[in-house]
């Protein structure tokens, strides 16, 4: 995993407006949470008291298949990340004796990107991704927020680039009209949060699988246009259902009963969608 360390403070006045005008708009669809405890979101010292910086861990997936994001193909991505930064803190605890901290997966009101974009490993594209220049956009970021001043971690190498270049093509890609302009995405068109997050039945244009390019869970056409995207080595533990993935045909799926779908994926990120969303 890619690493790099960023002091806390307040996130800058301009990410915190974007923030709130993209709650206002209700950009945001049923992902109330996102409007909860704003002052932690920005402040990550208010989160967790004594705070002084924010270690960023970028964990790399790999391809889609089978109508399933990359990110998907394996165990729960919250649980995989989560485990890892378990362990880097014990490490950190034996390098640092007074060593205090929390990891963070997607999870708390902490705004990931921006402080992997602060700790030097890349920055935002068109399409929202977070962009690594070397790892591209297939990585989850897992952040642990401690005790330790950013400046007792080695720097992150400089970046061979510190924007995506605008060259449009994921804005061309998108099939739902989500991404409405350069940075403007509409989490209430788009497909990843249609199939994962959302609780309301799917909008007429977008029901059947033919329509939605064959997304059965999340979508990567905005990624996959997108030129900075690039084949990782995954975690192990991101591909453990990739086969069965592979093998499922949409018959398969349409005739997976609830208890096997339980079964066969207890311990992945699909349960968040849950087996009406999937077997559709
Ligand atoms: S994930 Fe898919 S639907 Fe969402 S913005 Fe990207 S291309 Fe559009
Ligand atoms: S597809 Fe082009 S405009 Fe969109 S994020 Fe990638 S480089 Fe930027």
């Amino acid at each position: 995993m890619d690493f790099g360390a960023a002091a806390v403070k307040t996130v800058s006045e301009s990410r915190r407006r974007a923030f709130e005008r993209y709650l206002a708009e209700g950009r945001n669809g049923e992902m109330g949470y996102l409007a909860r405890n704003l002052e932690k979101r920005f402040d990550p010292a208010l989160l967790v008291p004594g705070a002084e910086s924010v270690l960023c861990f970028l964990a790399p997936y790999g391809q889609a298949s089978g109508g399933v994001a990359g990110f998907a193909q394996g165990v729960d991505y919250h649980k995989v990340v989560k485990d890892r930064l378990f362990a880097v803190m014990q490490d950190l605890k034996a390098q640092f004796p007074t060593f205090d901290g929390r990891p963070f997966v997607d999870s708390a009101p902490v705004l990931e990107r921006f402080w992997a974009v602060e700790a030097g490993l890349g920055f935002i594209g068109q399409n929202n991704f977070f962009i690594s220049p070397e790892y591209g956009l297939r990585t989850i970021i897992g952040v642990i927020v401690c005790n330790i001043p950013a400046d007792r971690f080695a720097p992150h190498a400089s970046l061979a680039a510190t924007d995506c270049g605008a060259c449009g093509a994921c804005l061309h890609a998108c099939p739902s009209g989500a991404l409405r302009a350069p940075f403007d995405l509409d989490a209430r068109r788009c497909l990843s949060y249609l199939t994962i997050e959302s609780h309301e039945p799917l909008p007429e244009d977008l029901s059947s699988l033919e329509q939605r390019r064959g997304w059965r869970f999340g979508c990567e056409e905005c990624m996959r246009a997108c030129p900075w995207d690039k084949p990782l080595t995954p975690l192990p533990e991101f591909e453990t259902h990739r086969k069965e993935m592979e093998r499922m045909s949409d018959a398969d799926w349409a005739s997976l009963s609830e208890d096997e779908f339980n079964r066969r994926f207890a311990d992945s990120g699909l349960q968040r969608a849950g087996y009406g969303k999937l077997t559709k």
